[in-house]
This record gives C-alpha cells, sequence and structure tokens, in this order.
C-alpha cells in the first residue's frame, strides 16, 4: 500500500487545482446566485481532460484509475461540490459500460464523450424506491420484434435537463420482476451552444427510434446549486438489443459496481468541501479579532479548528485506504468504500457547521463562502445511499 502520488497523480492534482483557483473560487458566489448552469466551467474541465475519467483508452477515453479519479474530483470540490457531481455524473452513467459494455456499445455510448463536451445522466432512484432501489417499477418488456418498450419515472437525477444520454436501471419483464437490467439510451446530443441555460422549464426528447423521455423543471435545492437535478419519465421508449448492457437480469449486480465505484468519488467530494471549509475558517478568523485576539487564538476556539482539521486528516486517510483497497482489487474493498464515504461525509458537515459558527454572524450570511458550504454539505450524507446504508453494508461484512 503507497499512500503517495505519483508524477501523473500530482500532474492531474495541479492541473484541476489551477482550474479551481483561476475559474472557480474568485466568482463562486456570484456563480452560485446567477443560478446559471456551469457549461463554462465544465467545458473548459472537459478542454483540461478532467472529466470522463473512467472511459477506456480503445475508444480514445482517459481510463484514470479510481485512485486517482478520486484525487481529481476532490479538487474539483474544493471549488465546488455542485460542478463536481455533475462532472463526476457523467462517469456514474458510463462506468458500467465501461465495465460491462462490448466494443461496439463502447465505441458507440462512450466515444461521443471523448469527441465533444456533452453530459450523461445515470437514473436510479425513483419516487418509490430511493435507499432501497429493489422497489423500482420502471421496466423494459419485450416485444414480439425482438425489440423492449421502456416505461417508468426516475427522480433526483444529476444532469437531467442537459443530458445527451441516459443510464437507466429497470426491472426485466414487469414492474414487480426480481430481475433489473441496464439500458443505455442516446438521445440527440446538447453541448453549451444547444442549451446555454434551462432556467426552470422542463424538456422533452422526442426519440427518432421511438417513445419519449420527459424531463421535469430543475429541483430548488437547499444547496449544490451549481448541479442540475430533474425527474425523467420514460414513455414508450423502444430499446434496441444492443442498447442493453451485459445481461439483462444482471442489473442489480451492475448497480453494485457502480456505486463501488461512485462512493470513493462522493467521498471525494466529501473531502474537498471539507478542505474548503476548513482553509477558509482559519483565514476568517486568522482576520478577526475579539476580546483583544484573533479568533484562532482564542482556546476554545482553536479547539475547534484543530478539532475540523483532525476530521479532514481523518476523512482523507479513510479515502486513501479505500483507494488503495480497490485498486489492489481486495475482497473487502466494499466496506472501505462505505467508510470512506461516511467519514469524508461526517467531515464535511462538521467543518462546514463549525465552520460557519466561528464566522459568527456573518457567517450566516450569504456575503460568506461558508454558508454556502454549509448547504451544500448535507446532501453528501444523503446520495450515493445514505450513511444508514452505508454503515448496513459494514454492519453485514464485519459481524
Ligand atoms: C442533489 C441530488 C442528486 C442526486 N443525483 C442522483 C442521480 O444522479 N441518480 C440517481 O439515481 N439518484 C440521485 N439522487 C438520489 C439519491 O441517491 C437519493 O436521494 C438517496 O439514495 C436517498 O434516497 P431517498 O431520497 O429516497 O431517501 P430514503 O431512502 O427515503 O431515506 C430517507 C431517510 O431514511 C433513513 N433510512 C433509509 N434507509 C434506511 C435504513 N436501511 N436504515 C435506517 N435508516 C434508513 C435515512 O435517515 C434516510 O436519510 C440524487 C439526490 C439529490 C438530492
Amino acid at each position: 500500500m503507497d499512500l503517495n502520488l505519483n508524477e501523473n497523480q500530482i500532474m492531474y492534482v495541479e492541473t484541476v487545482r489551477k482550474l479551481v483557483k483561476n475559474e472557480i473560487t474568485p466568482h463562486i458566489l456570484e456563480l452560485e446566485k446567477g443560478h446559471q448552469f456551469p457549461w463554462p466551467i465544465i467545458n473548459k474541465a472537459w478542454e483540461m481532460g478532467v472529466v470522463n475519467l473512467c472511459i477506456p483508452e480503445s475508444v480514445k477515453g482517459f481510463e484514470i484509475d479510481v485512485f486517482s479519479s478520486a484525487m481529481i474530483i476532490k479538487e474539483i470540490s474544493y471549488g465546488d461540490t455542485g460542478i463536481a457531481t455533475s462532472a463526476m455524473c457523467n462517469d456514474l452513467a458510463n462506468v458500467v459500460i465501461s465495465q460491462h459494455g462490448t466494443e461496439e456499445q463502447k465505441e458507440r455510448f462512450l466515444r461521443p464523450f471523448v469527441e465533444k463536451p456533452i453530459l450523461a445522466s445515470f437514473c436510479l432512484t425513483e419516487p418509490g424506491a430511493g435507499s432501497d432501489n429493489s422497489m423500482m417499477t420502471s421496466f423494459i418488456a419485450k416485444r414480439d420484434d425482438g425489440t423492449h418498450v421502456l416505461n417508468g419515472s426516475k427522480c433526483f437525477i444529476t444532469n437531467a435537463s442537459y443530458a445527451s444520454q441516459f443510464t437507466v436501471l429497470c426491472k426485466t419483464g414487469a414492474p414487480t420482476s426480481n430481475f433489473m437490467a441496464c439500458v443505455v439510451i442516446p438521445a440527440p446530443h446538447l453541448t453549451s451552444d444547444d442549451l446555454p441555460d434551462v432556467g426552470g422549464a422542463t424538456r422533452e426528447i422526442d426519440l427518432p427510434t421511438g417513445g419519449r423521455i420527459i424531463i421535469g423543471k430543475p429541483e430548488d435545492k437547499l444547496g449544490q446549486r451549481l448541479s442540475n437535478t430533474a425527474s425523467v419519465t420514460f414513455e414508450d421508449v423502444i430499446i434496441q438489443p444492443d442498447q442493453i448492457i451485459g445481461n439483462r437480469r444482471f442489473g442489480f449486480k451492475y448497480i453494485m459496481d457502480v456505486l463501488d465505484f461512485a462512493r470513493p468519488m462522493v467521498a471525494a467530494i466529501g473531502l474537498g468541501l471539507a478542505k474548503r471549509a476548513l482553509d477558509v475558517t482559519i483565514a476568517y478568523t486568522s482576520e478577526r479579532k475579539q476580546f483583544g485576539q484573533r479568533i484562532c487564538d482564542l482556546p476554545v476556539a482553536r479547539e475547534m479548528i484543530v478539532a475540523m482539521w483532525k476530521k479532514v486528516e481523518l476523512a482523507e486517510l479513510s479515502l486513501l485506504k479505500a483507494g488503495c483497497k480497490i485498486q489492489e482489487k481486495a475482497k473487502d474493498a466494499g466496506i472501505y468504500a462505505s467508510l470512506a464515504k461516511n467519514t469524508c461525509a461526517e467531515a464535511a458537515v462538521f467543518c462546514a457547521t463549525e465552520g460557519l459558527h466561528l464566522h459568527g454572524g456573518y457567517g450566516f450570511t450569504t456575503e460568506y463562502e461558508i454558508s454556502k458550504l454549509a448547504r451544500d454539505s448535507h446532501i453528501i450524507d444523503i446520495y450515493e445511499g445514505v450513511r444508514e446504508v452505508q454503515n448496513m453494508i459494514i454492519g453485514r461484512e464485519i459481524v
């Protein structure tokens, strides 16, 4: 187990830090208040080669390992976790194609992401199936001509309003089936020129192969306002056999593989936010004086800053260990991914909450970034499996 970054990883980290320092942190509060979808930053990140990390070299992708991907996501999240969520979502949707798709499917569904800055959505959650995704009712039914037809509704789908492709998990045969399938639905490609900002509008896509996709109004969220989240309904969408990934009964296994990849990425999002909260808090409390001293020099306040620093360091260690376990394909990698997800989410919520407190009344105003970080932090403990689900996974393995 080597916890040092190699030359390549250092290069990636430095590239992303430059992007964050120049394009994100100086304008983040205006960007967030403007409610504009951050296409310019996503386009820059695409040009710099720090999105679409999982796409295999066989289709001219970067095929970046999980460990390096987490380091990249962490650095983007230091700038903004909403932008990181949008960027990471392409990999969330595409990793199942990288892992289980045929060469033809990789060429057809992954290569477009290498050729232009477009976005993908990963559609798992439904109104009645959140933490318990076995309760999903979206399903594909076979037709006489060998094609399938997909019907169902998904909710909270990242990038939905701007997506050019949808990876959908659904039941096979009937809504109550015990089997799940994973299907890919390419839509007409949308770049920033085609749809600079959807505003509060819905979007309908009539698919050339039959059926339509209806995307709801973007959710008005507490935080991560620079990511787009909306519901997606599939109405009589025709699925050709080559749009089904792997075996049409193995979808549940594929979800597990995707989530094993995604948990360290969400952990990285939490770590990036926690680090940012610590840094802005140290900066603020080093400037502001009360009782004749800098706030950071008041013993009880110093203790809290140390507590924040410890959370960040422990979160980083948990992520590095999970990264190493995944890299080594260790049998117990899953529980370390869950541990990292929980530890980093906890660090994010803790550092943002305590950091806001150390800013006093100023932290409660929108003028200070810490208030945005506090809003952004909560979802990290929820998406890609709430804290209790991670504990369930860990508990199941260790007892
Ligand atoms: C901004 C955002 C982006 C998202 N992006 C995507 C996306 O791109 N694709 C996608 O498919 N989904 C996405 N989601 C959905 C997200 O993954 C779900 O919200 C999450 O899995 C939780 O499901 P739920 O909201 O239905 O909560 P529920 O499952 O209803 O859980 C509510 C609460 O119940 C408790 N609970 C649940 N299960 C247990 C348990 N086993 N034991 C004890 N307590 C429990 C927990 O306290 C939990 O917080 C996103 C959500 C948001 C808000």
